[in-house]
């Protein structure tokens, strides 16, 4: 069976507007691109056209969610806000999230792709699906957006399965470098849905994300932060798989996974500072690919959040698509042998603490 690929055009034209990196242009910031620009998101999709991979991926057409669906976690004031905003000129989500006039209705089809994506795998279409969205989700919050995220478009598309599509224990494993607070928040009380973040500590949100969150009331566990020092390359990565995320979806036995994918672990990235390359990246989707066979009949689901380095997030996209398709297309990553002979990509040992202190919070040790 193959593997499904949601997008639409319309996610590249979710306006931005004018920024340097993420800061508002003023007398003394010159005007630039917003960080969160259709950059990487344009790039991985050509990648995809051009490496031929395309061809050979199930197209899954993306829907808008409703306001019904969005409402399952957001509050109508957000959503009214946003469409009223959205209906003129644009505006901001809430905090760091600015957007220009229809956002609304691209946002709507960002959380309706990852439904899509999500019923095509549970409704057996595919085996495994890709969903390439924009505006990404996983740090908006039930009442606010919040860093370039207006609606969260996977807590919304767990809340369908669960509701609608037979599910009852979901996981996600977000490995986008800043930490899934929305997803976090989401099902912070839920026993049934598994949230498993790891992040470059305190990137952003600036506070949050550490080990002793752990969910609350009879949710309390089925939260579980990593959060890293910066500098972590492949091996750190892999060591967090091997010491909390393969013990924890064992010990949990989700039904579904599901992985916010960010690309922003990058060793190139502008907005972090990791050093994981496409290969870390292949390597991990191995991985999670490894234990949605074990645990959930193969069933799992990617979604774009993250990512900024044009340059690389194409290869590393490539590399997750080409694992969860099992086909190869040859195309080769210039930064990897750079990257590869980087000094401090093996694994050190106030890394390897790190790890330990988040395996022993979450109980895997
Ligand atoms: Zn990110």
């Amino acid at each position: 069976m193959a593997t499904g690929l949601v997008f639409h055009e319309l996610y590249l034209w979710h306006d931005t507007g004018s920024a340097a990196s993420v800061f508002t242009p003023g007398l003394t910031i010159e005007p630039d691109q917003h960080a969160e620009n259709p950059a990487t998101k344009r790039r991985l999709r050509s990648m995809l056209e051009v490496s031929g991979l395309r061809e050979h991926l199930v197209a899954l057409p993306p829907r808008a969610a409703t306001e019904d669906e969005i409402g399952r976690f957001h509050t109508r004031g957000h959503i009214e806000r946003v469409k009223a905003l959205s209906a003129e000129r644009g505006g901001d989500a809430g905090v760091m999230t600015p957007f220009g006039p229809g956002s609304f209705e691209i946002a709507c089809l960002s959380a309706g792709g990852v439904i899509s994506a999500v019923d095509a795998v549970l409704g057996g279409a595919v085996a495994n699906a890709y969903a390439l969205v924009r505006p990404p989700g996983h740090h908006a919050e039930a009442d606010r957006g919040l860093g370039f995220c207006i609606f969260g478009n996977v807590a919304i598309a767990v809340m369908h399965a669960r509701a609608v599509g037979g599910v009852g224990r979901v996981a996600t494993v977000d490995w986008d470098v800043h930490h899934g607070n929305g997803t976090q928040a989401a099902f912070y009380a839920d026993p049934e849905v598994l949230t498993l973040s790891i992040h470059q500590d305190r990137l952003f949100p600036l506070k949050g994300g550490g080990v002793e969150e752990r969910g609350e009331g009879r949710g309390m566990e089925a939260n579980i932060n990593v959060p890293l020092p910066p500098g972590c390359g492949d091996a750190a990565y892999l060591h967090v798989f091997d010491k909390v995320v393969t013990p924890a979806l064992r010990r949990f036995r989700p039904e579904l996974l599901v992985v916010p994918c960010g690309f922003d672990a990058s060793g190139v990235d502008p907005l972090g500072r990791m050093m994981v390359t496409s290969e870390g990246y292949r390597a991990m989707t191995g991985r999670m690919l490894e234990l949605a066979d074990e645990l959930c009949g193969g069933r799992v689901v990617f979604v774009h959040e993250g990512g900024y380095a044009a340059s690389h997030v194409p290869f590393c996209g490539l590399a997750v698509i080409e694992t969860l398709s099992g086909i190869r297309t040859g195309v080769e990553d210039p930064w990897l042998p750079v990257m590869t002979r980087w000094g401090g990509t093996e694994l050190q040992p106030h890394q390897a603490d790190a790890v330990r202190r988040a395996g022993q919070a979450a109980g895997l040790e």
